[in-house]
């Protein structure tokens, strides 16, 4: 039997928000639509003229589109579809059977040669030089490939810049969308990587599409890989900002490169390579969340560079990127809560908190944490609780936790104290926590304690996938 409390939790959060806005459907959008699915999910016209026909056709292909790229599944062209719709993207299928692109093709040597044609004037010679070889050293590093550039002749992976048509049948777009594609392997075309010069590639700043990011997710098209579902994936099909210095690739990623070539014989077996992050998976029982908050009605959880949002209408909370929602706050944060009354989130990263307005850094921030009061011998906050009865905000430090005075905006006296002796059982140290309705929620590494705030009464102890309906 579930928690009561906690089986109304995500449905009164639901309830209390209104329905998604909608965007009034233009003729633009209906044909944007109809181009995009044609495009990346093979979308066909129907061989008899019914208009219905084409209608039911439009909403399976909607519904695979929807279900590859992780959004809700409604088969219906709402505004969160559209919007993935217009994101800039990789030009290759999503669904790559019908395509000359190809999948599950791989190259039979392990010495492979690349030629780069041409360069874009957005960067200096040195800088596309450089990146395209780190690009391919990506793959290089977990298989045993080796790339070895040629200046003339043909090489198996030929990279170029080209706009609109440029001599393969696959035109670009102009700016936006479509920032390149490359072919599977196979002679001729087979391997190559063609880069949209329409847009604006940049070495590394986040002024443009950084071309190491593009060039390593075309370069997994070149050895045969096919588009991934997972959103953490260098092979998800949008582009995803990223920092190029500390790129890994995910498990999914490098799973999916060792099926094709096995993996590389060169690394020493004493000095393995880190493992490769996984997508967390709410459903993991061993799951550990940064951090928790409510944010305007919704409830976001915190996991390495992504969250959950549980969305209005939405059982499900929907993973999604970080960098998507806050774009100006670092990856895995320590903790999260939210001031309903000023409707401001703060997020939390070892001596510094960031402040938004909704998705919106307040001005002045990011501060250090000595600013809220909190002792500089401080070094992080493990968890955040906000109680809006009595405008106090509990900053958790493993087992000990201080008590912030909203209103008077200083540190109450008396604190530290051990967590343990106002929160019975709560003898570990505490990781991410919540309020809902006068309850608080602590987690401790993968369990999660429900108490009566007040009161400070144990209730239960339950999973922190508890709440994902898994
Ligand atoms: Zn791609
Ligand atoms: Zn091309």
């Amino acid at each position: 039997m579930k928690n009561p409390t906690l089986c109304v939790l995500l449905s009164l959060v639901i309830a209390a928000h209104s329905s998604p806005i909608s965007t009034a459907l233009n003729k633009q959008d209906e044909d944007m639509a109809e181009r995009y699915l044609k495009r990346f999910y093979d979308l066909q016209e129907p061989e008899d003229p019914v208009p219905w026909h084409k209608t039911n056709l439009q909403e399976l292909k909607l519904r695979e589109m929807q279900q590859f790229l992780g959004l809700r599944v409604t088969g219906k062209l709402n505004s969160e579809t559209l919007e993935a719709m217009k994101k800039p993207r990789c030009g290759v299928p999503d669904v790559a059977e019908y395509s000359i692109f190809g999948e599950g093709l791989k190259w039979n040597s392990n010495k492979l040669t690349y030629r780069i044609e041409n360069y874009t004037p957005d960067m200096t010679v040195a800088e596309v030089d450089d990146t395209i070889e780190r690009a391919l050293q990506v793959w290089a590093k977990v298989t045993p490939l080796r790339f070895t550039r040629i200046h003339s002749g043909i090489a198996d992976i030929m990279v170029s810049f080209g706009k609109r048509d440029h001599g393969d049948f696959y035109p670009f777009d102009g700016p936006g969308n479509t920032l390149a594609h490359a072919f599977a392997p196979s002679a001729g075309t087979g391997g190559d990587a063609h880069f949209d010069d329409d847009e604006t590639f940049t070495y590394r700043s986040s002024r443009g599409y950084i071309l190491f990011l593009v060039a390593a997710h075309e370069f997994g098209h070149s050895l045969g890989l096919g588009h991934s579902q997972d959103l953490g994936a260098l092979m998800y099909p949008m582009y995803i900002d990223r920092d190029p210095d500390n790129f890994v690739l995910s498990a999914d990623d490098v799973t999916g490169i060792q099926s094709l070539y096995g993996p590389n014989i060169d690394v020493n077996p004493e000095d393995p390579d880190p493992k490769p992050p996984t997508t967390p998976n709410a459903c993991d029982p061993k799951m550990v969340l940064d951090a928790v908050t409510t944010l305007r009605g919704e409830m976001i959880f915190f996991k390495d560079r992504f969250i959950w949002r549980s969305y209005p209408l939405r059982p499900n909370p929907q993973l999604t990127l970080m960098s998507n929602y806050f774009p100006d706050v670092p990856e895995n944060i320590d903790a999260a809560y939210e001031n309903p009354q000023s409707q401001t989130v703060f997020i939390f990263k070892g001596q510094k908190v960031w402040s938004l307005n909704g998705q919106v850094l307040e001005k002045g921030y990011p501060k250090s944490i000595t600013s809220m009061g909190l002792p500089n011998s401080v070094k992080y906050i493990t968890a955040a609780l906000h109680d809006p009865v009595t405008s106090k905000t509990l900053f958790f430090v493993d087992k000990h936790y201080y008590s912030y005075d909203e209103i008077q905006k200083k540190m109450d006296e008396g604190y530290p104290k051990l967590v343990a002796a106002s929160f019975r059982r709560m003898t570990g140290k505490v990781t991410a926590a919540f309020m809902f309705k006068g309850y608080a929620y602590l987690y401790s590494g993968p369990k999660m304690y429900e108490y009566h705030y007040r009161t400070r009464k144990f209730y239960r102890k339950l999973t922190t996938n508890y709440v994902f309906s898994c």
